[in-house]
């Protein structure tokens, strides 16, 4: 095999040339363009396609079939002749292409004649990166009668490339059995993962991290970001930037235009935040479809995201209905905290002026035989191998919790702080990102004085533990008819 490097303008350039003296011959005008729109489509129905997906983006574009769920690569195009094609799209549902718009359509009745379609809904929203003119087009085909596509035709059809690497959680402080759970929980059909923790602790890294996964694992699915704002551009997924591009209306739309087709066609969103009554509706009839979704919140321990979900709507979204397990699939909580340098830490003093007395005391509580007072380091001053930080690196202290049948029924019979009590009684409960966080301080590579502004507040650790054996007790000892029910 003998690879040729060429600059990327001579690739585009050849890439409209075959356009030009490939199927699709002809000068580009108006009249043209709309005739090999309808080709497209009548392409689609003769292969069986589901959908159709023009993907735009900054330097070239793709055309995908869905087929039998699985989406297939079809023909890759330069940008010019994709904003040619939609624009004869739009012109097709009587519509004005307004490409910094997210606009819906739909092709109907003498505008298909010799397609072999009925019907086609289109939806097209800018996607990043916005500035690039990006765009993702979805058509929507209903076939007059369905076709069985001949063999040869689809062996056209190229798989969709997986993004290369692979997942690595554990070298940014994940523990391996976190990072085994959370690939567990998005190998599910169903469910929401809510990834929980303030801006700036990681949330959209991981969260990017396992959709590439996902595409390494099924290249063939579609998946969808909703984000604000995009960051990092994904090459496998469409981001959609909420802050210009999209209203919670049209995020209602791009759910309902992706539901599951079939047990290998399952769609993955990741949903942005859930922040508002609407947003919350709207991610809890996605789910109950059956999308797998990876969602985000702002709270601060992951058991609080039930709670905060069901006052956005009491009704709707009360504990009995959103405590189930396909619906909630994972409770993830996270913090980004700084690791001290190992050249110029310095000693931890009990007598730190920095903590107050009852900070300082409740440090204390949490020695034990290996956890010893005198391990602990606080910031030093700085030195050649920290750029004069004092901090090397920030590390991400995690609570991966499984929210099984137990915990939902927890949640429902006991509320949940009670039953994020009696969860961490379980002996194979993941640990909290406080007792995590006092791990890293008795070794000596935490701060103590970064943990309640990283983390949480330092509780006593005698304190956690009655907390814990009260909300035990409160099943074992009170009768159910003494509580009310
Ligand atoms: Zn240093």
């Amino acid at each position: 095999m003998k690879i040729e490097w060429i600059p990327l303008s001579i690739v585009a350039a050849r890439l409209a040339q075959a356009h030009h003296t490939g199927t699709m011959e002809g000068n580009g005008n108006g009249l043209d363009m709309r005739a090999r729109a309808k080709a497209l489509l009548k392409t689609g129905c003769d292969l069986g396609a589901s959908d159709i997906d023009i993907r735009r983006l900054a330097g070239h574009a793709v055309i995908e079939m869905h087929i039998d769920g699985t989406v297939r690569e079809y023909d890759e195009i330069t940008t010019d002749y994709a904003d040619k094609l939609i624009n004869a799209l739009y012109m097709l549902t009587k519509q004005q292409y307004r490409p910094k718009q997210s606009q819906d359509g739909s092709i109907a009745g003498r505008d298909l004649m010799g397609t072999g379609l009925v019907n086609v809904r289109i939806a097209r929203t800018p996607i990043a990166p916005v500035d690039a003119d990006a765009q993702w087009l979805n058509m929507r085909l209903q076939a007059g009668v369905q076709k069985v596509p001949a063999v040869d035709a689809l062996k056209g059809l190229k798989r969709v490339e997986p993004p290369p690497g692979k997942l690595d959680l554990v070298s940014s402080g994940w523990t391996e059995k976190q990072a085994e759970l959370l690939q567990t929980f998005v190998l599910n059909a169903t469910g929401t993962v809510i990834f929980t923790g303030p801006p700036g602790s990681g949330k959209t890294h991981v969260l990017h991290r396992l959709s590439e996964h996902i595409a390494r694992t099924r290249p063939g699915q579609r998946q969808a970001f909703i984000e604000q704002p995009v960051e990092t551009i994904l090459p496998h997924a469409p981001q959609l930037n909420i802050l210009d591009t999209l209203t919670a209306k049209r995020r209602r739309s791009l759910c309902a235009q992706n539901p599951p087709r079939s047990a290998y066609g399952r769609q993955h969103s990741g949903l942005g935040e859930i922040r508002d009554p609407l947003v919350a509706t709207t991610w809890l009839s996605a789910a109950e479809t059956g999308m797998l979704m990876m969602s985000t919140m702002h709270t601060a321990h992951p058991f609080l995201a039930i709670p905060r979900l069901r006052d956005m709507d009491p009704d709707r979204l009360a504990l009995p209905i959103i405590c189930d397990p396909a619906i909630i699939c994972g409770l993830v909580g996270q913090r980004l905290v700084p690791i001290l340098c190992d050249h110029c830490a310095l000693p931890w003093d009990q007598n730190d002026p920095r903590l107050t007395q009852i900070m300082r005391n409740a440090i204390l509580t949490w020695q034990r035989p290996d956890w010893r007072a005198s391990d602990i380091r606080r910031l030093g001053p700085g030195c050649p191998h920290c750029a004069w930080k004092g901090t090397v690196r920030r590390q991400v202290v995690a609570e991966v919790v499984d929210p099984d049948e137990t915990l939902m029924a927890d949640f429902i019979q006991y509320g949940p702080t009670l039953a994020r009590h009696r969860y961490h009684t379980r002996s194979n409960a993941d640990t909290t990102m406080l007792e995590k966080g006092m791990g890293l301080v008795f070794q000596g590579r935490m701060d103590p004085f970064d943990v309640p502004l990283k983390i949480e507040r330092i509780r006593a650790w005698d304190f956690l533990q009655r907390e814990r054996e009260r909300a035990l007790k409160g099943l074992e000892t009170t009768p159910l008819m003494e509580r009310g029910h």
